[in-house]
């Protein structure tokens, strides 16, 4: 019995399947949850001391790697100075006004603690705004658990069939419409017929929660064009794109601008921040101004809001996303090399898919045609090797600045044995 056999054990007595969030069980791959403490650059280290190449990065949030300096202190003496205020302070204006001076389409941005609360937020101001209820998602798409978005999503969920959860009321999800990805005609056909409905579109515009599924630029301009013509607002979910494949997310990526736009990881440094932001018109809707009801204890925590300010200020000049790009081209082309193994990529997101040549992937119908090889395998002779990948054939990986070249090359060698042996 290993250190988290026994640590897991314990847990399963006093926690649901012993985890905190469900992707953490393994279930996805097999075997007990490896048990972390603690991490320092590209490297996680378990319970016995054992230093793992990360590539999954507390699922993103760590784009400069575990424990950065900066970080570190900026946490450090926000803490000294008082970790809780509950009243107005200067820590979330300098994190607001240093995002609002370099992303135009958020004018104004509200602070809270999850992406599923940013999210969740970000559809009532849409509600609120158009006075209309429905809200249409894309099959495959994630948008944490907020209720109405629990329906044909990814992540932890994206091995799961339908429903994608108990405890949802059949009216929440009438509220609901479901496109697939990369289907103009399929989006055209309910706009014509639901159309004046629909409060808003929500969309990651770089699908990352079912594997990763770039979508044609094309059919995101085409998204945008249908909401604008029938009047919903298009909201844009970068928690994990935004600060991620650029300052300015996939909508700076791609030159599509939102409506409202939603951010989590990257905005906070790792710790638990989200937030909503967008055109003033809509912000403005928002309590204590407007009849849109919104609020937190926690929200705006001084803490997590310096931490994220010295995040991004390391992140604004650009130079960590072209290095990151670097890198990605290096993985790429490495993992590319490897015979069964497709990868697909953009920036510093990756995902390497055990089938042959698949690429490019784009939706669910796509990805469903093929059959992989079982990632469990993979993915513990991988552990056993040293590297830590998301526990799930549909997670991404992330690339952080802590990564290197030499890590990128051991990734491909210990991948194409892990593949090789699997066979
Ligand atoms: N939206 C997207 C696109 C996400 O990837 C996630 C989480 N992976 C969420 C929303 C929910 O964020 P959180 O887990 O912080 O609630």
């Amino acid at each position: 019995m290993t250190t988290s056999d026994s640590l897991f054990a314990r847990s399963k007595k006093v926690s649901p399947g012993g985890v905190h969030s469900p992707v953490r069980a393994f279930k996805g791959v097999g075997g007990t949850p490896r048990f972390m403490t603690g991490g320092a650059g590209a490297y996680i280290r378990d319970v016995d001391g054992r230093e793992i190449v990360d590539y999954c990065m507390a699922f993103g949030p760590l784009i400069l790697g575990h424990g950065n300096a900066a970080v570190k202190k900026a946490a450090i003496e926000a803490i000294e100075r008082g970790w809780s205020l509950g009243t107005a302070e200067p820590y979330s204006l300098a994190l607001a006004e240093f995002i609002t001076a370099r992303i135009p389409w958020v004018e104004s941005i509200r602070f809270v603690t999850s992406g599923t609360e940013a999210v969740m937020s970000a559809l009532r101001v849409a509600r609120g705004a158009t006075k209309r209820d429905v809200i249409l998602k894309f099959d495959g798409c994630y948008h944490g658990h907020a209720d109405s978005m629990l329906i044909r999503s990814g992540s932890g969920l994206a091995e799961a069939t339908e429903p994608d959860s108990a405890g949802i009321d059949k009216g929440t999800l009438g509220g609901t419409l479901v496109a697939p990805l990369d289907d103009e005609d399929a989006l055209n056909a309910i706009f014509a017929k639901r159309g004046g409905e629909i409060a808003a579109v929500i969309i990651e515009p770089l699908p990352a929660n079912y594997g990763l599924l770039p979508q044609r630029l094309e059919f995101l301009k085409h998204v945008a064009a249908l909401c604008r013509k029938h009047g919903a607002l298009l909201i844009l979910d970068e928690v994990i794109s935004g600060f991620r494949l650029g300052f300015t997310g996939a909508a700076g990526l791609y030159g599509i601008e939102p409506d409202l736009v939603t951010y989590g990881k990257v905005i906070g440094g790792g710790f638990p921040v989200g937030a909503y932001g967008g055109k003033r018109e809509y912000m403005e809707l928002v309590a204590p101004v407007g009849p849109v009801y919104q609020a937190g204890t926690l929200s705006a925590n001084p803490v997590a809001m310096c931490a994220g300010l010295a995040a991004l200020e390391q992140l604004a000049d650009g130079n960590v996303y072209a290095q990151l790009e670097r890198l990605g081209v290096e993985l790429e082309q490495q993992l590319g090399a490897i015979p069964g193994l497709t990868v697909q990529r953009v920036g510093s997101l990756f995902w390497p898919l055990l089938v042959a040549n698949a690429a490019p992937l784009r939706s669910l119908p796509d990805l469903k045609a093929k059959a992989g090889k079982p990632f469990g395998p993979v993915f513990h002779k991988l552990l056993d090797a040293g590297i830590y990948l998301a526990p799930s054939a549909f997670e991404v990986g992330f690339l952080s600045a802590a990564h290197t070249s030499a890590h990128v090359a051991q990734l491909a060698t210990e991948l194409r044995n892990a593949l090789t042996a699997a066979t």
